[in-house]
């Protein structure tokens, strides 16, 4: 029987030895999906910012450090985790929004680059920090994105400062002499035509054009990548040249080789992380034939809030008869991970494996239901390293409090 591998190592050891639930992150898939991006690109001066909320492990971010990678963060923990393991600050994008000054006056101390999204704080950066260059967010309003949830470039989307407000912004800018250095756009996620990222490019581009201080453009991320076999997927080699010259043209335009940023996420971990559970129990209804596992939104929620599909083996028994189940989880609420799935034959006992489990898969786990948290393992050169335990029941009375009634 053909065994479920990483680098070499068979899976079911790796449970074994860690027990499940567990993820488990494959770094040479993680270099591979990062170089793949970067040759896809064809400019004098490129730059890839790992968007770090996809998955925020130390080794992760380390690993992307290593490749030469920058980092993309919307929170000041985010910060924190990245410069804990390594990055420069001048490579830290702060991308955040709708936070407090505060969290701004932290992130300035720490000296990364701010992204500015808001009339209001653009006033405040330009009052306090007249010195400290800044980038800005601007919504082109293009329609992006698979799903709702997931497209912030609409009109009626809460991200960015809108094309339609750039001669207040560019009043703004000169009241108070802001150093514009950076121009941001970041559509949303599950991009698939290359043609509705050139169209947004271009329409930031207008905007590049009204400040002479520019030196780099980010274009944020929204690369899609197949969840399924032969599933669609941003052809990014074609992107990448599309992109690559367009931009060229508009550099030589400029008379100057301005930087390009982009900030993947998903692109960059989706399929390098691996999901395993337990099968509890097999029940069967009128209906269906369920499967229960030891596991549930908590874990991974993907399905749950987005209807999110991610492929389901079974590698205990991988290739047995092929019969229909639904997967669903041990949460006390709404917990389907997959309905009326083709996997082969699942036994009490049996571990699941779910596919694509990199991307905001762990980062969104929760304690809901009381639940631990799974460990992560991740497999570098061939050694599988734990990096991060499972949670236990200290943590979950951690920083409680108990009164005396
Ligand atoms: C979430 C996010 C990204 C990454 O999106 P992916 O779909 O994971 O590639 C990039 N930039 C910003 C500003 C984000 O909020």
């Amino acid at each position: 029987m053909k065994q479920a591998q990483i680098q070499g190592l068979n899976i079911l050891d790796l449970v074994a030895k860690y027990k499940a639930p567990l993820y488990i992150y494959d770094s040479t898939q993680m270099e591979e999906n990062y170089n793949r991006f970067v040759n896809a690109f064809d400019v004098k001066s490129l730059k890839v910012h790992y968007a770090c909320k996809a998955l925020s492990n130390l080794s992760v971010l380390k690993v992307f450090n290593r490749c030469g990678a920058g980092l993309d963060c919307v929170s000041i923990q985010e910060i924190k985790l990245g410069l804990l393991a390594g990055f420069s600050p001048e490579d830290i994008l702060f991308t955040p929004n709708n936070i407090s000054e505060t969290e701004y006056d932290e992130a300035v101390a720490k000296g990364v680059k701010i992204n500015i999204d808001n009339f209001e704080m653009l006033e405040y950066f330009g009052s306090k920090y007249p010195e400290v260059p800044i980038c800005l967010r601007i919504n082109p309003h293009v329609m992006g994105g698979g799903n709702r949830k997931i497209s912030v470039g609409h009109i009626g989307s809460k991200f960015g400062i809108s094309i339609h407000q750039i001669p207040l912004l560019e009043r703004l800018v000169k009241t108070y002499q802001i150093n514009v250095e950076g121009i941001h756009v970041h559509t949303g996620s599950d991009i698939l035509d290359s043609e509705i990222f050139i169209y947004a490019a271009e329409v930031i581009l207008d905007v590049v054009d009204k400040f002479d201080t520019i030196k780099y453009v980010d274009f944020g991320s929204g690369f899609k990548v197949a969840y399924e076999q032969g599933g669609l997927e941003t052809n990014i080699e074609d992107f990448g040249a599309k992109f690559s010259e367009m931009f060229n043209m508009y550099c030589n335009k400029r008379g100057a080789d301005l930087e390009l940023k982009f900030e993947p996420g998903k692109y960059l971990v989706s399929n390098a992380g691996y999901f395993l559970c337990n099968v509890n129990l097999i029940k069967q209804t009128p209906a269906t034939n369920f499967v229960g596992v030891d596991s549930g939104m908590n874990h991974l929620i993907r399905p749950m809030f987005y209807d999110a599909y991610h492929e389901i083996v079974n590698i205990s028994n991988s290739e047995d008869q092929i019969k229909i189940y639904s997967v669903v989880g041990y949460i006390c609420e709404t917990d389907t991970f997959g309905v009326d799935r083709r996997i082969s034959q699942v036994r009490k006992g049996d571990i699941l494996m779910f596919k694509n489990a990199g991307a905001y898969c762990y980062s969104m786990s929760s304690n809901y239901n009381s639940r631990y948290r799974p460990a992560e393992v991740m497999v570098h050169k061939g050694i599988d390293y734990l990096i991060r335990e499972r949670e236990t029941f200290d943590d979950l009375v951690k920083g409680q409090i108990e009164i005396e009634l």
